[in-house]
């Protein structure tokens, strides 16, 4: 098994000594079972990921002696998640897999449809850190606080091309599209993007959108609307589907 891996805020240079905060210090001694000497991986996105050794962990607290680089940091992909909380299990899942598939930054949206009203963050950070550290990124994406859909379209920085999940174009019962025509396939969006380009990805709830919202989001130049074909996905399985072709064509599953 590789050596556990840490995320950590401290600075990581040869020879330091850091601190491992109770939930670290749980998890390697009383979870993993490490004792004094245990080779270890610390990291962050400002000095990437580095061979430490445990000192100590124990109910006085934790430490790691910094010894040497592993890896230089790279950074994440320029591609940030929009998603509408769902119900717990759900959000979950897709704060982890998008964190997995590399995704910058989390934003939760408040809209019509949103059931949920509170957003545990701290919890959601959690998730994000712990995925981190199992899937090799050097960076948890920062989840930001709940903000209703308008006012984060407001505040767009129209440089960022939104990639919006429009199942509602792939409705057998209503117009494809409505007035605006069938939403494009992702794969042609995504192809015609410049390596590069800064994204963001936006996901519904549940019920989907409402048609102000569509009518909205389908009238603003930095909006794309994609379809991900003919069958309606829940929320996590469009986040997943979505991020993956998003990676595989313009991000960094291309090496
Ligand atoms: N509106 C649907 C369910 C919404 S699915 C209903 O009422 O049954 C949740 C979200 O996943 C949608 O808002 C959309 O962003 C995304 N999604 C699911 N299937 C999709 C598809 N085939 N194409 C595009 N987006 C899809």
């Amino acid at each position: 098994m590789p050596d556990p891996r840490l995320m950590t805020d401290a600075s990581l240079t040869p020879g330091a000594e850091i601190a491992l905060d109770a939930e670290q210090t749980h998890k390697l001694a009383t979870v993993l079972r490490l004792k004094p000497g245990a080779s270890v991986r610390a990291f962050n996105s400002r000095d990437g990921e580095w061979r430490c050794e445990l000192l100590r962990a124990d109910k006085r607290g934790g430490a790691l002696a910094i010894r040497e680089q592993v890896r230089a940091p790279t950074p994440s992909p320029d591609v940030d998640l929009l998603f509408a909380p769902v119900k717990r299990h759900a959000t979950d899942l897709i704060i982890e897999k998008a964190t997995e598939l590399g995704v910058r930054g989390l934003q939760p949206v408040i809209t019509k449809r949103t059931i949920v009203d509170t957003v545990r963050l701290d919890r959601l950070a959690l998730i994000a850190r712990e995925a981190a550290e199992q899937t090799e990124r050097f960076d948890a994406p920062a989840v930001s606080a709940a903000l209703p859909l308008g006012r984060v379209l407001d505040g767009w920085d129209p440089a960022r091309t939104l990639i919006y999940a429009d199942e509602r174009g792939d409705a057998p019962d209503a117009q494809w599209g409505g007035d605006k025509g069938r939403a494009a396939p992702i794969a042609d969006v995504v192809a015609a993007l410049s390596p590069g380009q800064p994204l963001a990805l936006l996901i519904g709830p549940e019920g989907g959108f409402d048609p102000a919202e569509r009518q909205l989001l389908r009238s603003l130049a930095f909006v794309a609307a994609v379809s991900l074909g003919p069958r309606i996905l829940r929320a996590e399985t469009a986040t997943i589907a979505a991020l993956s072709v998003i990676q595989a064509m313009w991000g960094d599953w291309r090496g």
